[in-house]
């Protein structure tokens, strides 16, 4: 038996390493969600993984530099929702360690290296494709929840 992967709805959003945006992707994905009339919880899931993908990007994909983030957003089959990340900055060299939690390369100790425990919690699955000095993807997916509004 095959697995259905018909891509039903498909949005795609490119933008600069710039913090600002960080909010702007974030909203975008809340709003794309929309669609599936999530409950509270599920958009603020949503939401926080998303944050920390783009904050990834921005801050240690790119570092100092300016650089292009492209965030899809795709509707699957049986209420599933798949969000791919995707820099074109330093790239990680050990994803294992990079996925530990509490493990962080920020020298100024201002991050907690909670980040990818953080989308791994909110979302149903998460994988980071990696090429050092090419780049960074991740892909995460959530299934939404069927409540009728009579039952909210
Ligand atoms: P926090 O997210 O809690 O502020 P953090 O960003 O260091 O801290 P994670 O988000 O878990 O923690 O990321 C762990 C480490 O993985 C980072 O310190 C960084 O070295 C590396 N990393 C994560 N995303 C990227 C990326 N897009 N490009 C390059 N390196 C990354
Ligand atoms: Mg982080």
């Amino acid at each position: 038996e095959s697995k259905d992967t018909r891509i039903l709805n498909e949005c795609r959003l490119v933008f600069p390493s710039l913090s600002p945006n960080e909010g702007y992707a974030r909203a975008c994905a809340a709003a794309f969600c929309a669609q599936l009339d999530p409950t509270a919880t599920e958009i603020s899931d949503i939401k926080c993984a998303v944050s920390e993908a783009v904050t990834n990007a921005i801050v240690h994909g790119y570092r100092d530099q300016i650089g292009e983030i492209i965030m899809t957003l795709r509707l699957l089959p049986d209420r599933t929702v798949r969000i791919e990340i995707r820099d074109k900055g330093c790239g990680i060299e050990d994803i294992d360690r990079a996925k530990t939690p509490l493990y962080t390369t920020d020298p100024a100790g201002e991050r907690s290296g909670m980040g990818f425990t953080v989308m791994e919690s909110f979302m149903d699955s998460l994988r980071v494709l990696s090429t050092p000095g090419k780049g960074t993807k991740i892909t995460m997916t959530k299934k939404f929840t069927y409540i009728p509004r009579s039952r909210r």
